[in-house]
């Protein structure tokens, strides 16, 4: 499969280049598991990147020219680093404008560069395909000119690129997970000061379903501004009575329910999803560094039912969906993912039923909904890697 995509990514770049590649890099794409609006109240997330994937195959020019084709757009653009503005028609080409202008300003010497990008994340579906080609222009940029970068700085120029670039707000989970994910393993992240940690999760006998509803996310820019609105509502309530809050990340369930019924309903409700779902992050590490895949799917259902009904991000097709994947074969859980209100689902199914459970959900969801969905069985990888 790799060595497929590789010879795809190769053909790109002779074709549009006419010679070979320096450098074949490769950045996932990623699943949140756990932890569901938690990165912007500064707490704990468990994303695991996947084995679909952004490649970018490159080589040094002479000059100051920047030249990117990509396979899933069939388009080539061409700018120069002296001057990098936005391209309000080729639009993805700002995911690669904004990681070369941040790496820039952030002091490294770059050069021209001759870049074919091929993915096969799929595109707006929540499986971050935007965080999967900055880390893959990013990367391909180290590994061609050779300089030094942590993860986490790397990851930090993705997040800019597409906040301040592209001008799409994010946290920092997806380019994090997409440069620092492991094989066969989660990545246990703290938002507030990126800690993190690799925890086992072992893909072999236990795959990762993501089901896509297909309904897009319409609603979901305001709903999320008033989420976290209503988020610093509950901060500036609660730390008028218990000290040092600076963001529910500080805010200990035993406090919450000291003081939770001073609290509006709706505000108590944002609160209480993400008070618990902290701790459903912190419980995870525990469960699955012991290897006990049972209770953490538990997480996983608890987690969708709070996000349903506490801080009501989930809609008709993202629930329909939970339904139907929970009863298919070797379900063992099923829970939103990302944003809400549309979007995708993810299970974690056994291996030896995995067919069955894609047969299952793909026809159960068609007869209740009329849609056919799109389902991606998936393992955990590494987080971006050089491949030639
Ligand atoms: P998601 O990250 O959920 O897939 P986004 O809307 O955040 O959805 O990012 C998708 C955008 O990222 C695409 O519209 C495109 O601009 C860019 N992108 C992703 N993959 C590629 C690719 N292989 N080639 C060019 N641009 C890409
Ligand atoms: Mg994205």
């Amino acid at each position: 499969m790799t060595q497929e995509r590789v010879k795809e990514v190769t053909d790109h770049f002779r074709r549009v280049f006419g010679s070979e590649p320096q450098r074949i890099v490769r950045a996932p794409g990623r699943v949140e598991l756990l932890g569901n609006h938690t990165d912007y109240n500064e707490g704990f997330v468990l994303p695991a990147a996947l084995d679909l994937d952004v490649m970018a195959a490159g080589s040094l020019r002479n000059d100051d020219l920047v030249s990117a084709y990509s396979a899933n757009f069939d388009t080539l653009v061409e700018f120069p680093l002296s001057r990098i503005e936005k391209d309000l028609v080729n639009t993805w080409s700002n995911y690669v404008r904004g990681v070369l202008k941040f790496l820039g300003e952030s002091g490294v010497r770059l050069q021209g560069v001759n870049m074919a990008i091929s993915g096969n994340v799929p595109v707006g579906s929540g499986l971050s395909s935007s965080a999967a080609i900055e880390m893959a222009v990013g990367f391909l940029m180290q590994a061609l000119v050779g300089f030094e970068m942590s993860g986490p700085d790397l990851a930090l120029i993705g997040q800019r690129a597409e906040n301040e670039f592209v001008g799409v707000s994010t946290g920092i989970m997806d380019q994090f997970v997409s440069r620092l994910g492991k094989k066969d393993h989660a990545l246990f992240l703290d938002c507030r000061t990126l800690c993190y940690e690799h925890v086992p999760l072992e893909t072999r006998s236990i795959k990762i379903v993501v089901c896509d509803t297909m309904k897009r996310r319409g609603l979901v820019d305001s709903e999320y501004d008033q989420r976290r609105a209503q988020c610093e509502e509950a901060v500036r309530l609660l730390s008028q009575w218990i000290p040092n809050v600076r963001a529910l990340r500080d805010v200990s369930k035993g406090d919450f329910e000291l003081y939770k019924d001073r609290l509006p309903e709706v505000i108590r409700k944002r609160a209480q999803h993400v008070i618990y779902e902290n701790e459903r992050v912190l419980k995870s590490r525990e469960v699955l560094n012991a290897g006990d895949y049972e209770s953490f799917a538990r997480l996983l259902d608890e987690c969708h039912e709070s996000a349903r009904d506490l801080y009501e991000v989930s809609c008709a097709e993202l629930d329909t969906m939970v339904e139907i994947c929970r009863q298919a074969p070797g379900a063992m859980c099923a829970r939103l993912t990302g944003a809400g209100f549309g979007g995708c689902t993810v299970s974690l199914v056994r291996d030896e039923h995995v067919d069955a459970f894609v047969n299952a959900v793909k026809t159960g969801y068609a007869e209740r909904t009329g849609v056919t969905p799109a389902i991606y069985v998936c393992t955990a990888e590494d987080g971006a890697s050089i491949v030639q």
